[in-house]
């Protein structure tokens, strides 16, 4: 594709027409499909590569798979501005999550290269290998490679075909022994900004293109068996009943009503099974997910521990046992008030008012925050804000917006 950034709203346009583009490296004919290491994903890097090439970056990657581009600052050698999103995607998803991050940093640096600016600092574009956890049930690999925060035991994960990660890494030329020096030191970076499609519906009911991440929320998931005691749907009376489901129903609700009204809170059941069950039987059993996310740890702590209090209420007073297991457990990652502060002025300088939210996605921007700052701008997604899917949509007005508050972020960023 021509390069033409001249101006904003043919920046907005490159973007968008990059990310159609890289859209058409997909497993599956008629949706986006990249997971990891797969040809694909081998394309899309080395699409990715070749646009960080044609704007003035050399060019590497790390054994995760990384694609690194790097544009010098004044003095050789300078610490890093590091930014990027992910390439993988989940099954059937959207062409702007993750990709963005990459491709929108690319724009902007193609536009320095062509006017010869340099700052003092380097800027570095990842294009994160792995973030979704679609083909190992693994996330965020490439950022964890690039932090230094690699579990080395899922590289024995397999694949639906029974290949190991390892197996597969080796295959492309990526070697397990390789990825402790994917690992920045970290004080050759300094900081990093992670641009991501917002994937919720805040921005655009606000009617506001770009938003400043306050905190990627922390999270707690569980999942609950209940036990009660099937029985005929004719021949049990009401009273007598032990009905697993709707055990399970009341602490849904319960868990609903409790994360109502709570700023940055929010509570899911999203899967809800009673196995075997029948029309004409009394559930005898039922089991279901519980996900709580908030900005803050400690709410979100308070908002499970009620949760779990109510769950022994409930099974007493309806006499079923529970047995929950908690699955998944993360801290809140706060990004950096200097950081916030900085995206929030490059924005008022653009005219648009300043909207601050947290993340309830996980994103790359959490593994990296191991070793450095971590900031977030968030871009309006439209149709609702649906995102994971092939309906994900944004503008190229609101892509040519985040360019500039990003290129405004760059030239005025101060550490
Ligand atoms: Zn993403």
């Amino acid at each position: 594709m021509q390069c033409n950034t001249e101006t904003p709203a043919a920046c907005g346009q490159q973007i968008m027409g990059w990310a159609d583009q890289l859209a058409q490296f997909s497993e599956a004919p008629d949706m986006l499909t990249r997971t990891y290491l797969t040809s694909a994903h081998h394309g899309a890097a080395a699409q990715l590569a070749e646009w960080m090439c044609a704007a003035g970056m050399s060019v590497r990657r790390d054994m995760a798979g990384n694609v690194i581009g790097r544009y010098e600052g004044l003095t050789p050698d300078a610490p890093a501005l590091l930014t990027g999103s992910h390439f993988d995607t989940v099954r059937n998803g959207g062409k702007y999550d993750g990709n963005l991050g990459i491709l929108l940093p690319i724009a902007c640096v193609q536009q320095w290269h062509e006017a010869g600016k340099r700052f003092p600092f380097a800027i570095e574009i990842i294009g994160f290998a792995e973030e979704e956890g679609v083909r190992f049930k693994a996330t965020l690999l490439g950022s964890r490679a690039a932090a230094g925060t690699f579990d080395m035991a899922v590289l024995d994960n397999l694949d639906d075909d029974g290949h190991s990660m390892r197996d597969v890494m080796a295959a492309s030329g990526f070697h397990a022994a390789g990825l402790g020096k994917a690992a920045y030191a970290p004080k050759a970076v300094l900081a990093f900004v992670e641009v991501h499609i917002e994937q919720g519906p805040v921005l655009l009911n606000q009617q506001l293109p770009l938003g400043v991440v306050t905190a990627i929320s922390g999270a707690s998931r569980f999942m609950v068996e209940i036990e009660g005691l099937a029985g005929h749907a004719g021949t049990v009376p009401m009273e007598m009943r032990r009905d697993a489901a709707m055990a399970a129903a009341e602490i849904g609700l319960y868990i609903e009503q409790r994360c109502h009204g709570t700023r940055g809170l929010v509570g899911t059941v999203g899967q809800f099974n009673v196995p075997n069950g029948a029309a004409n039987v009394v559930p005898g059993k039922a089991i279901f997910s519980i996900d709580i996310r908030a900005e803050q740890d400690s709410v979100r702590q308070a908002a499970v521990a009620d949760v779990l209090a109510e769950i022994e209420q409930i099974a007493k007073r309806r006499n079923v046992v529970v047995h929950s297991r908690k699955t998944h457990e993360a801290s809140s990652v706060p990004c950096a008030p200097w950081l916030q502060q900085q995206l929030a002025s490059a924005i008022e300088t653009s005219g648009l008012t300043v909207k601050h939210l947290p993340s309830g996605a996980g994103h790359d921007a959490m593994a990296m925050a191991a070793i450095t700052d971590v900031a977030m701008l968030f871009v309006r997604c439209g149709n609702g804000g649906i995102s994971h899917h092939p309906d994900e949509i944004m503008t190229a007005a609101d892509a040519a917006l985040a360019a500039q508050a990003f290129s405004r972020f760059v030239e005025n960023f101060k550490h």
